[in-house]
């Protein structure tokens, strides 16, 4: 049985872009008599706002979308990310980091570094400053990196590791070692503040709600290979993925939390059904 999920984060209120993603993870699921889950990925505590994740369900409804309880809620499962981030310690793959992103910044910009900035799926890529410290000399102070050249030589299979693609563009995607080495580089495991990070809840998550189909925006695919790395780490399933094309707003930009014209609910309050939402979004 396939089971498909929306995962969003209640930091702000659903445009149409999400719309789309969770309306394509229902009817994938429905269409085959599937499960279709909601979690709320509400690690970022200081960030996600119980009034948004009441709008999220309010949203959902409207559009015609039904999921099974309980909501699975990362803020309560920290036990869970703590247990796989002390896997991954115990692999000897992380090291602790102290440095902000003005040290990052200031440390890429070195007359001596030379090199242009790069950018990966989490922004910068880390310029492996703390790469030296080990685990035991950890502080309160300290977030977790992953460091992916160890990480990626720890794979032996690593020729056959990869994910299947369904929807736009489908077929097999290799792992590239060189592309988690060098385009996304040492990615944090666990935040200073929270003690755990998107790449992390998201794989521990996916793979606790035995999830075989996650559908979400093209925006999502420069991590999948990152995530598919940790599931290979951590011996979780490596689901299919599908990454949808993004819903841009007139002027060709991707849409955001912060674009209200095209959130859910102003469209609802301008008039539209959940049926103009669908005509808005098909292909
Ligand atoms: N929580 C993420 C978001 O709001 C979703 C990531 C995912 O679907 O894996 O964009």
């Amino acid at each position: 049985m396939i089971v498909e999920r929306f995962a969003p984060s209640p930091t702000g209120f659903l445009h149409l872009g999400h719309g789309f993603s969770a309306i394509t993870a229902f009817d994938a699921a429905k269409a085959q008599n599937g499960r279709f889950l909601l979690r709320m990925e509400d690690i970022d505590t200081a960030r996600s706002k119980p009034e948004f994740e009441a709008a999220i369900y309010e949203d959902l409804r409207w559009l015609g979308l039904a999921w099974e309880t309980p909501v699975l809620r990362q803020s309560e499962r920290m036990e869970h990310y703590n247990a796989a981030l002390s896997q991954l310690v115990d692999m000897g793959v992380c090291y602790p980091c102290s440095c902000t992103r003005r040290d990052i910044a200031e440390s890429l910009s070195a007359p001596q570094e030379g090199a242009a900035q790069q950018f990966g799926p989490d922004g910068v890529i880390y310029p492996r400053t703390c790469c030296a410290r080990s685990m035991a000399q950890k502080t309160s102070a300290d977030a977790v990196r992953l460091d992916m050249r160890k990480a990626v030589a720890l794979l032996d299979d690593l020729d056959k590791a990869g994910y299947t693609e369904i929807g736009e563009n489908p077929g097999w995607q290799p792992l590239s070692p060189s592309y988690l080495i060098e385009r996304c580089g040492d990615i944090v495991l666990a935040r200073r503040d929270i003690g755990t990070s998107y790449h992390l809840a998201v794989v521990v998550d996916d793979a606790a709600q035995y999830i075989t189909h996650v559908t979400r925006g093209a925006d999502m695919a420069p991590a999948t290979p990152i995530h598919v790395l940790l599931q290979r780490l951590l011996s979780l399933p490596t689901p299919v993925y599908r990454h949808h094309r993004l819903i841009r707003d007139d002027s060709g930009k991707r849409l955001a939390k912060r674009h209200d014209a095209l959130a859910l609910r102003a469209l609802r309050d301008a008039g539209w059904t959940a049926q103009d939402v669908r005509t808005a979004v098909k292909p």
